[in-house]
């Protein structure tokens, strides 16, 4: 399997974390495990990434916020979901409010147990994203080419 093609750029979203799963995220970005050395960069902006973090579960607040994310993102993508809450709605899965982890609303590549999930499991989730990213790439350079506009235009 090829992992590494291109350095990939993560886009994080608490859903409705504690914040324990957001503070080990943000561990990974600080001088202790330092992902950027490995090109790994946190961006605000979907359409700028290429690994959607998700932590915390889905609820009626913020269930469209995640769809939105995902939707903006650019082909190919991967989803992973951070912690036991964004897995299966966690310890909150009882919840009058919660429908439960982030695969009820868009599909998810990697999941990461914990709770907190370990700053080492959320670089190795992050990684096991690059080979199902590689994997989305080979498959889309090997689908043939949309035919152009121009000749749709002469067939309609
Ligand atoms: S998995 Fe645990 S630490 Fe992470 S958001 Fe849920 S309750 Fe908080």
């Amino acid at each position: 399997m090829s992992y590494v093609t291109k350095s990939p750029w993560i886009i994080h979203y608490d859903g409705s974390s504690c914040n324990g799963c957001d503070i080990e995220v943000l561990a990974c970005l600080t001088p202790m495990y330092d992902v950027e050395r490995f090109g790994i960069i946190n961006t605000g902006n979907p359409k700028h990434a290429d690994i959607f973090l998700v932590t915390g579960s889905v609820n009626e607040q913020n269930i469209n916020v995640v769809k939105q994310i995902y939707e903006q993102m650019p082909e190919p993508k991967v989803v992973v979901a951070i912690g036991i809450c964004a897995t299966s709605g966690g310890i909150f899965k009882e919840c009058y409010n919660v429908m439960g982890g982030i695969d009820t609303v868009i599909p998810v590549d990697v999941y990461v147990p914990g709770c907190a999930a370990r700053p080492e499991a959320i670089i190795d989730g992050v990684v096991k994203g690059l080979g199902v990213l590689a994997e989305k790439r080979a498959a889309m350079d090997q689908k043939p080419a949309a035919p152009a506009e121009a000749e749709e235009k002469e067939e309609a």
